[in-house]
């Protein structure tokens, strides 16, 4: 589990909180039981005495002490009830003092006569496990008498064990319990975020116009959701609005420029027969002006062609085509340029692959790839051209034993205007849009394109287009033998 996640934290301050809580209310629940066995001790203790006093001490004058011993040794001796009695007067005499209590759980306490007390008194020994309670009585013939009882703490400390035990075994289940029930709870609440995520990360500039799932629950899903679709809706509409600019300027940009080159062609190549000769700086700076203005025509040219990949408005012309011989002419088609280079174009290509897609488009790809291999690699180098196909995709791949590219060029090599050498990709007439549109044009046939590099051993550009619904290379016209290289 990742340790920094919500539902991680979630399941952590859940378990914390009910576990704090669980321990605040055991140990509330034992403090108050425990006094609650005391104060029921108390309470007893009270009773007797003022019972020894109300029945036999308020009559000891009249009845005589050996008849108030009798009474209290027959009803309230240790053997009934587990109790020391003891009666003091405060004369310094004793009335009467029982013997140990029938369980010997404690020894008698060793108390006289209190002459300050005024009125009952509970001390609790929980050492020596007895509660001690002294109540006053004075007579009103001037007589004052203290009843001394002592009792057993050890029924109330038995009485807490066992529930100190039922909590001990009782708390480390109900947290796990809770802290098991919040760990799922959490996981569920948290899978439909999980699922918002999914589905926000799989829409991209290719399918703007797609939209999250709104489940009416009105939680905060809900809520995410919705914020979430407005913020697609923004997306695309800025979107649409930024391509449709750059398709309407490159549109717009491209008659004047086709006149200028015209023009500028035109003065070169008859400016020689005016009578007037152009100087030859001129003829130098007119000669360059037409190769920048035709490298400008081609920069237009390739932002109208994403503007409209972009915006959808190119409809791909799909067809069944044989892609072996596809890519078999697309390397034909390069040898020259090759071969000017001393650069080797190597190919292994598959049985005939039939491929359901633009031909024109897959070829510009291809195109672009090669030449790329060819552009940047120095002479002497190898370039290999690969095609294979799985059961779902016909791949591509296009490698080269050149400069190869960094780490950092690696995540920006598809980015629209990305040069790694801006000066020499300029030199050689790159515009940095190539590769970017070959991305457009594998994801409007619902593929993709990668590179693997290392710096100074080489690249592989790989395409992979999906066979969604490969025609069987027998219903291919002309296919018989691979093309031969
Ligand atoms: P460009 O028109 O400049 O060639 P691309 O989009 O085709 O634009 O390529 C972008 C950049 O990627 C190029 O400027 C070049 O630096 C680098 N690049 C492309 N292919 C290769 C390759 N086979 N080897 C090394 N670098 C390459």
């Amino acid at each position: 589990m990742n340790l920094g996640s919500i539902h991680f934290r979630l399941t952590l301050y859940h378990g914390s909180l009910v576990a704090v809580t669980l321990v605040i209310f055991a140990l509330a629940s034992y403090l108050s039981f425990r006094r609650h066995l005391i104060s029921t001790l108390e309470a007893q203790c009270a009773s007797q005495t003022n019972q020894i006093a109300q029945s036999l001490l308020v009559g000891l004058p009249a009845s005589g002490i050996a008849y108030v011993q009798d009474e209290i040794q027959e009803h309230y001796a240790p053997e009934a009830n587990n109790l020391f009695i003891r009666i003091l007067s405060s004369k310094g005499t004793t009335l009467y003092e029982s013997g140990n209590p029938r369980d010997h759980s404690f020894t008698p306490p060793q108390l006289g006569f209190l002459p300050t007390l005024d009125k009952p008194k509970a001390d609790l020994d929980p050492r020596e496990h007895k509660l001690i309670f002294i109540r006053p009585y004075p007579l009103s013939n001037g007589d004052s008498y203290q009843i001394q009882i002592a009792a057993s703490l050890l029924p109330v400390e038995g009485s807490l064990d066992g529930l100190w035990k039922v909590g001990m075994l009782l708390l480390p289940l109900a947290l796990s319990a809770s802290v098991l029930g919040g760990f799922f709870l959490s996981k569920r609440s948290l899978e439909r975020i999980r699922e918002v995520v999914a589905t926000a990360r799989r829409i991209n500039s290719s399918n703007l116009q797609e939209r999250l799932i709104e489940n009416q629950t009105g939680d905060e899903i809900q809520d995410l959701t919705r914020t979430l679709n407005q913020m697609f809706e923004r997306l695309e509409a800025s979107f649409t609005l930024m391509t449709r600019f750059t398709a309407d300027a490159s549109h717009e940009l491209r008659t004047p420029l086709t006149v200028i080159r015209g023009n500028l062609e035109l003065l070169l190549h008859q400016g020689k027969a005016l009578p007037h000769k152009p100087s030859s700086e001129v003829s130098e700076i007119l000669s360059q002006t037409l190769e920048e203005t035709e490298r400008l025509s081609q920069i237009v040219g390739q932002l109208m062609e994403l503007a409209q990949l972009d915006s959808g408005e190119v409809k791909l012309e799909r067809e069944v085509f044989n892609l072996t011989e596809l890519v078999a002419g697309a390397v034909d088609q390069l040898q020259l340029l090759a071969d000017d280079k001393q650069i080797q174009l190597h190919t292994e290509l598959a049985s005939p692959i039939a491929f359901k897609g633009d031909r024109y488009r897959v070829k510009q790809v291809l195109l672009n790839l090669i030449d790329n291999s060819i552009k940047y690699c120095p002479a002497g180098s190898q370039v290999c051209i690969r095609l294979f196909s799985n059961s779902r995709a016909a791949v591509l791949e296009v490698s080269d034993n050149g400069p190869g590219l960094e780490t950092d060029s690696l995540r920006h090599v598809f980015d629209r205007f990305y040069r790694v050498e801006k000066a020499r990709s300029r030199e050689l007439g790159g515009s940095g849009l190539g590769l970017a549109i070959c991305k457009s044009i594998c994801e409007a046939h619902d593929g993709r394109i990668e590179v693997e590099s290392r710096p100074g051993e080489g690249s592989t550009f790989r395409v992979l287009l999906p066979l969604k619904d490969p025609a069987p290379a027998s219903r291919l016209c002309g296919i018989s033998t691979l093309p031969a290289h």
